[in-house]
């Protein structure tokens, strides 16, 4: 019997990338996953006159949607001529600084907020007008606090299934606002499966008739906007104090505040406005159980002294990628014995 392997990659849309998939039946026999291409100039990748990219398989795991002996293939877009890395592929440098500062043994926890779509308007929200101010929806429950917990079971299910590291979910501060959390795993390998559990959001939403935006501020005004929180540790910042503080310097030295949040996604001005739960994007600042900085202490890590430090910076939009090398490659150099 043949199987069914979906071949996912991230293309070139600008200023954000979508995520692209297509489906390749292989023999059983197949265990290897081949090289596949497409057409670049349908993915804002290519001209149309030299149109071919490479997809290079680099993560696999079971296919929960189908089940069975299929599978999704998350893959790194090359160039044929060289098969070096496509200009639009950042896992590859990401893999570079991984490799460059893996014996810190770098590990991440990404929270990824999103906000699902129906008709136009966040999934919950009357025709006209809007709910009742936020308040009751953050961890809620009942019929009017909730939207679209059974899009996120379905989706917690299959990233279970899929073997992601999921760690857990919650509905957010805005009424159709969720989050899920990936990790803690290392650097290249949250950003795959971060990829990867957007891919099954999107697709399961998808059967439910509705989109799920990554969208840093979907509505504006008094409403939260959505983040992908980044919480990082290395072996020295689960064993010290020192290591954590070393880490939360290093990010706010001259010039790295204004690099990090550069690349941190889109949509940085309208959602670190220094209200709902951020530091303004002007702003550098740490500290334990703080909210409003751009890096929090857990509370826990402050009694215990050690574990890990939350960037709360990075927009829902981000590329896992660029924020996991940026950030590795900063408290790591730091760190260096
Ligand atoms: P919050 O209180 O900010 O909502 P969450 O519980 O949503 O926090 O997310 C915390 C994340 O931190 C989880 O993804 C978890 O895997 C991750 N995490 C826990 N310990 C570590 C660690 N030592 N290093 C990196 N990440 C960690
Ligand atoms: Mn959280
Ligand atoms: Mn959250
Ligand atoms: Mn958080």
């Amino acid at each position: 019997m043949s199987y069914r392997a979906e071949y996912i990659w991230i293309d070139g849309h600008e200023p954000l990338p979508y995520i692209r998939s297509k489906t390749r039946v292989l023999d059983d026999d197949v265990a290897e996953m081949p090289i596949w291409g497409f057409d670049g100039s349908s993915t804002n990748q290519a001209p149309g006159e030299n149109s071919d990219c490479v997809l290079k398989p680099v993560y696999e795991c079971p296919d929960p949607i189908r089940g069975g002996n299929d599978k999704l293939v998350l893959c790194e877009v090359l160039v044929p001529d060289t098969m070096e890395p496509h200009s639009t592929n950042t896992r590859a440098t990401c893999v570079e600084v991984y490799e460059k500062f893996k014996d810190q043994e770098p590990l991440f926890g990404i929270e990824q907020e999103y906000t699902f779509f129906e008709a136009g308007r966040p999934l919950g929200w009357p025709i006209e007008g809007y709910p009742a101010p936020q308040g009751p929806y953050y961890c809620g429950v009942g019929a009017i606090e909730i939207s679209g917990r059974e899009i996120v079971e379905a989706h917690t299910t299959a990233c279970i299934e899929a073997g992601l590291a999921i760690s857990g979910t919650n509905a957010e501060v805005m009424l159709g606002q969720w989050e899920f959390q990936i990790g803690p795993v290392d650097t290249v390998r949250v950003a795959d499966e971060i990829w990867v559990a957007r891919y099954l959001l999107y697709r399961i939403a998808e059967d439910f008739g509705v989109d799920a935006s990554v969208d840093a501020k979907p509505i504006k005004g008094d409403w939260n906007g959505a983040g992908a929180h980044t919480n990082f540790s290395t072996n020295k910042m689960r064993k010290s104090y020192d290591a954590i503080i070393t880490a939360c310097e290093a990010l706010g030295a001259e010039g790295k505040p204004e690099e990090h949040i550069a690349n941190y996604g889109v949509g940085t001005e309208e959602r670190l406005t220094g209200l709902h739960e951020t530091a303004h994007h002007t702003e550098f600042r740490y500290g334990v159980s703080d909210r409003g900085a751009s890096i929090r202490i857990p509370w826990q890590v402050a009694r215990d002294g050690k574990g890990y430090i939350e960037d709360r910076r990075p927009n829902a939009n981000m590329d896992p990628y660029v924020v996991a090398r940026l950030i590795t490659d900063t408290v790591c150099s730091a760190l260096a014995d």
